[in-house]
């Protein structure tokens, strides 16, 4: 997959993709992320991109030309070989980013991620040139680049090979609709609380059962919204 990055701060990504799986996936082939500074698409001396907005209220809009040029200057058509770009804009007023979301986001060649500052973008920009809008959470940032970092690492792991170990990606939490089970490593006794002694006894199919009961159980405690009504373990 390849992720080009629009946004006002480039710096802001240095280390996140050098560090860890994200750096392997790269180093691999798997991932390439470029980054492309908005204000090099600005047409004034100043290098200045956003202004006030008509009608009055806080803050400055990042102005279209500039961000509509940066993102044409990456975009790849659609062609019979290749399925083209993926324009998204982070933004709190977009879908939310679900697992299932990334699941399909991990599917594309060529994603495009702009990232809003200020107090946000012209409307135009998402007229003109974006295919889809993506929230991190219900809540606001000041911009976009963290919820950048946040969707490339989600998409990233549903890359074929960017995971070690392919199960470890589809029994994760969200993968069935509930949560992942509670895990334990070494020491078996930890400040007097003990390793279930159902893991510890070598029967698969109790160990499987035990998952998924307390998978269930902590689901419904902490996120009843992802258990459908009626629906019973
Ligand atoms: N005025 C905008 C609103 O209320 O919808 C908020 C603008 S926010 C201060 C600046 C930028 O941060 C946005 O353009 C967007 O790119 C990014 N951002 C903020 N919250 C986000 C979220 N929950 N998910 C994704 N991006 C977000």
């Amino acid at each position: 997959m390849e992720v080009d990055i629009l946004s006002l701060f480039p710096e802001y990504f240095r280390g996140p993709f050098d560090v860890s799986i994200l750096k392997r996936a790269k180093e691999a082939g798997l991932l390439t992320i470029r980054h492309t500074d908005i204000r090099d698409f600005a047409e004034n001396k100043h290098r200045r991109v956003d202004d006030r907005p008509f009608g009055g209220g806080p803050g400055m809009l990042l102005c279209p030309g500039p961000a509509v040029r940066a993102i044409r200057s990456v975009k790849r058509p659609i062609s019979r070989t290749i399925s083209g770009s993926r324009v998204v804009y982070l933004s709190p007023q977009g879908k939310p980013l679900t697992a299932a979301k990334c699941q399909e986001l991990a599917l594309q060649e060529h994603l495009i991620l702009l990232c809003g500052h200020y107090e946000g973008i012209d409307e135009r920009i998402i007229t003109a040139e974006v295919d889809e809008e993506i929230s991190i959470g219900d809540y606001v940032l000041t911009n976009g680049c963290v919820a950048a970092i946040v969707l490339i690492d989600a998409v990233a792991r549903f890359i074929p090979g960017v995971v070690g170990h392919p199960d470890a990606v589809w029994n994760d939490s969200f993968q069935d609709g509930l949560f992942d089970a509670p895990q334990y490593t070494r020491p078996e006794v930890f400040e007097g609380m003990e390793v279930p002694a159902v893991l510890r006894e070598g029967n698969h199919a109790k160990v499987a059962e035990w998952k998924k009961r307390e998978a269930w159980n902590k689901t419904r405690r902490v996120r009843p919204d992802l258990i459908q009504e009626g629906e019973a373990l």
